[in-house]
């Protein structure tokens, strides 16, 4: 099983604090549950559907490919 399959959105999302602790065990803690109690703070993964998702910019996305032009 890979990571994606495991953890599911909250790998790829902005809003993900990823927490390791000393025994090496890492936890994925959703940013969004600070502002929006509407969201748990360690969610039961893997996250499937969520309606805070937001992919979180690749750093080699940028400068190819997107140009901004809309026609
Ligand atoms: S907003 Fe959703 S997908 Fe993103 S970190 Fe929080 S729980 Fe995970």
């Amino acid at each position: 099983m890979t990571a994606r399959d495991s953890v599911g959105l909250c790998l790829t999302c902005r809003w993900v604090r990823t927490v390791t602790n000393r025994r090496g065990s890492t936890f994925f803690r959703c940013g969004r549950a600070d502002t929006d109690p509407g969201f748990p703070r360690y969610p039961p993964l893997p996250v499937l559907q969520c309606r805070g998702y937001e992919p979180r910019p690749s750093p080699e996305g940028t400068g190819r490919g997107q140009t901004g032009a809309v026609h």
